[in-house]
């Protein structure tokens, strides 16, 4: 494994208007980026890279910067931050996205400061995947990719995600996603023909039924910390990959590092937005870890 901890984090930075069957909350700190540093940070040392209008409250640089290693790799640009909303179905698991304005994401270059530039963990969280490709172009030290995207990406810049599935060590993605880039309906066979597409591991995300680990000789599966009131599921992946990274770059075993990415994101799915995981105590956080399994 890598020497260093640090782990660069690219992905939204931005604000969330969220409905759910428990109400509707406006201009909520969020975006991939947020959720993934809060959670790396937390155990680990985490450097986010994203970009934010000048719009964007001091609450949210606040948040940044206490569970970032550093946020130089935060650029303000005048102009729009990052927005976007999302209705939750009465069943929790189904959304619909309501809108998306990309604001100054929309030609946003992410610079690596050079200081920062010879990461060993690089987390390229859900964002356009020319970005996520030019943030690895720019790493100087050969990094353990892990990389996180959406349907959006699978439907419409395919090529563009296809040559950075080439150069990722490990998948992050959730069932239906895996099932739309392999166009496939079972889960191995899924799997098999997405790791023919590069990656090395593959961790399928299944939502409220846990999470199964594959490479070409293991099959890790985990279910999760059951919480009676999913106020708001936003998020939950990324918290689960920014939570799984930290474990890796500590040094933890893949299973290990799964767990403290499904306790993370079982506390953030217990209010809106990223309000519960800024209360983590250590405590209530090692207690879930040691609960699931
Ligand atoms: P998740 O619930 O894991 O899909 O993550 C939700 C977060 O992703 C929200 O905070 C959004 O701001 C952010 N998001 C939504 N759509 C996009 C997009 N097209 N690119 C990047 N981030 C997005």
């Amino acid at each position: 494994m890598k020497s260093s901890n640090k782990i660069l984090i690219l992905g939204s930075i931005g604000l969330d208007t969220i409905e759910t069957q428990y109400g509707k909350k406006e201009s909520l700190l969020g975006g991939s980026a947020t959720y993934a540093t809060i959670a790396a940070g937390i155990n680990g040392a985490a450097v986010p890279l994203g970009i934010v209008g000048d719009d964007f409250p001091s609450e949210g640089y606040d948040v940044f910067s206490k569970y970032s290693l550093n946020i130089n790799n935060i650029e303000e640009q005048s102009g729009a931050t990052f927005r976007w909303g999302g209705k939750y179905h009465d069943d929790g698991d189904g959304r619909d996205t309501l809108f998306t304005e990309l604001g100054v994401f929309e030609k946003f270059q992410p610079l690596i400061k050079q200081s920062d530039s010879n990461v060993s963990w690089l987390f390229l969280a859900n964002i356009h995947p020319a970005m996520q490709m030019s943030v690895l172009e720019q790493c100087t030290n050969n990094p353990v990719v892990i990389i996180d995207t959406m349907n959006l990406w699978i439907d419409t810049t395919p090529n563009e995600l296809r040559m950075l599935l080439n150069k990722t060590n490990i998948l992050l993605i959730n069932e239906s996603e895996i099932f739309e880039l392999t166009e496939s309906a079972n889960v191995e066979v899924a799997v098999n023909k997405a790791l023919s597409m590069g990656p090395e591991k593959i961790i399928v995300k299944f939502g409220s039924k846990g999470a199964r680990y594959f490479s070409s000789n293991e099959d890790i599966s985990i279910g999760v910390f059951p919480v009676l009131k999913a106020i708001d599921p936003t998020g939950a992946g990324d918290v689960f990959g920014g939570g799984f990274v930290s474990g890796l770059a500590d040094g933890l075993s893949v299973y290990d590092s799964m767990k403290r990415g499904t306790a993370l994101a079982s506390f953030c799915i217990e209010d809106f937005g990223v309000t519960r995981l800024l209360s983590i105590e250590p405590d209530e956080l090692e207690e879930r870890i040691d609960s699931i399994n």
